[in-house]
């Protein structure tokens, strides 16, 4: 599971929880995101902000995923 950070043309912004970024492409082309205050199915990826925890020092980075890479080892995201 990944999750967005989308937004609305009115600005609205909102997260979604997609299966794959794949899953995302493909829900955005048929127009099926809309958001959930105004129902605008303008919707864009917004810039990922990362999400910092204030006070405990912990901040959690998304994992990179890759899902190009056909050649096997040769992968930066494996090492
Ligand atoms: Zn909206």
């Amino acid at each position: 599971m990944i999750v967005y950070s989308l937004r609305c043309a009115k600005g609205h912004a909102f997260d979604e929880w997609f299966a794959s970024g794949n899953e995302y492409d493909k829900m955005a082309a048929d127009g099926a995101l809309s958001c959930p205050e105004c129902g605008d199915t303008n919707v864009v990826k917004a810039i990922m902000a990362p999400r910092v925890s204030s006070g405990t020092g912990g901040e959690v980075a998304a994992e990179p995923s890759c899902g190009s890479c056909a050649q096997e080892g040769a992968c930066p995201w494996a090492a």
